[in-house]
């Protein structure tokens, strides 16, 4: 065989899959598992780096995988430094992106799950482009460990994962699932469940799968506004799966897996940041185990909303404390090198 292509992108592959491919090749076990460490523990990206097999395994893996479908063409870097993104191209010429964050001695990396995304939420930037294609679970892999390559110059790791970036993880669930399953097994990259954080729109019957498959990963719900019109028309999706609906699913979820749920609500002036919109979303979420992350809306071009003031956020916050529900304003990052979902590929 010489065709790189015929088994695919390396990192599509499990442990379990490589393990099988190595046996049809009549290799030992442990070949295969020298080989998941090369991937993600040394985090080789060449078959000829794989010093630990013989010459002719190596050109076997170079004849028959891919070992990359991630070209960076851009990277941008906040003034501060401590924001970094890098804009990929994918072999069928898409893009996506995907963010580094160095903030409090963590290094959180924000990834893709789509080109583009099929949600059509009004006031996001990859909503706006439409639904491109999902990513495989190697692209997404990808995504990691060319960040982790770079920061093991420093002698650092990704120290948590947010999928937050370009797409909807669990419309793309199974490439998804794979992916944090990959990157979380102790054989290899071994990073902990709990430091992944996924953030849906509130595709409901995808959240109760994945409260099933991966009890441990933080799942953050994208609610943006407490009454169903208002919903409606900034997340399309909620016709489908409305906010009493997903609620109860939510304290499903608190309940079945014990972990706290995070609310992210984007604030947008005069919309979704009044008294009224605060004290619908108390009576909502009052009791549950939960926590409200407020973001100041990143402009976009589709888009004609303003951010809220520093004040309305502050009183937005003191209506959901009065009412004892935990609550944090995220500060906006990155935002000269346009680091919100999205915007770097629309702007490019
Ligand atoms: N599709 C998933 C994850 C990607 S979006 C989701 O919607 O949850 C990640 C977060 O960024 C979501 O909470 C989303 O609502 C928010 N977001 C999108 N556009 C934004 C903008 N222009 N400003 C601030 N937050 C935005
Ligand atoms: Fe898609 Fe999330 Fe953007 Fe909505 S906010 S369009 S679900 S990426």
């Amino acid at each position: 065989m010489n065709d790189p292509e015929s088994l695919g992108l390396v990192y599509d592959h499990d442990l379990d899959s490589l393990l099988g491919i190595f046996e049809d090749w009549g290799e030992p076990t442990y070949r295969g598992k020298q080989i998941w460490e090369g991937l993600y523990r040394n985090l080789w990206g060449n078959p000829s780096e794989f010093t630990n097999i013989s010459n002719i395994l190596r050109e076997k893996l170079a004849d028959n995988f891919s070992f990359n479908h991630l070209s960076p063409i851009s990277n941008l870097e906040s003034k501060d430094k401590l924001t970094q993104k890098s804009l990929f191209r994918l072999t069928d010429g898409k893009t996506i992106e995907a963010v580094l964050m160095r903030y409090n001695k963590r290094c959180t990396l924000c990834i893709s799950t789509q080109v583009g995304c099929a949600m059509g939420c009004t006031f996001c930037a990859t909503g706006q482009m439409g639904f491109g294609r999902n990513l495989s679970s190697g692209e997404i892999v990808e995504q990691v460990i060319f960040f982790s390559r770079y920061l093991k110059k420093e002698d650092k790791r990704p120290t948590n994962i947010v999928v937050m970036g370009m797409g909807e993880p669990l419309h793309n669930y199974e490439s998804t699932i794979q992916a944090i399953r990959q990157l979380n097994h102790p054989d290899g990259f071994n990073l902990g469940m709990r430091r992944i954080t996924v953030s849906t729109v509130g595709i409901i019957p995808a959240i109760r799968r994945f409260a099933k498959d991966l009890p441990q990963v933080n799942l953050a719900i994208s609610l943006h506004a407490a009454d169903d019109e208002l919903r409606s028309s900034m997340l399309p999706i909620n016709e489908k799966y409305p906010i009493h609906d997903l609620m109860q699913t939510c304290r499903e979820y608190t309940k079945q897996t014990g972990r706290r749920i995070s609310f992210e609500w984007t604030l947008i002036q005069g919309i979704n940041d009044t008294f009224e919109q605060a004290q619908k979303l108390s009576r909502l979420i009052e009791g549950m185990l939960c926590h409200v992350n407020l973001v100041p809306l990143n402009p976009t071009n589709g888009y004609d909303g303003k951010k809220s003031s520093r004040e309305r956020a502050k009183a937005f916050k003191s209506e959901l404390e009065s009412h004892k529900i935990p609550c944090t304003i995220r500060v906006r990052r990155g935002i000269e090198i346009l680091a919100g979902c999205g915007q770097l590929a629309t702007n490019n």
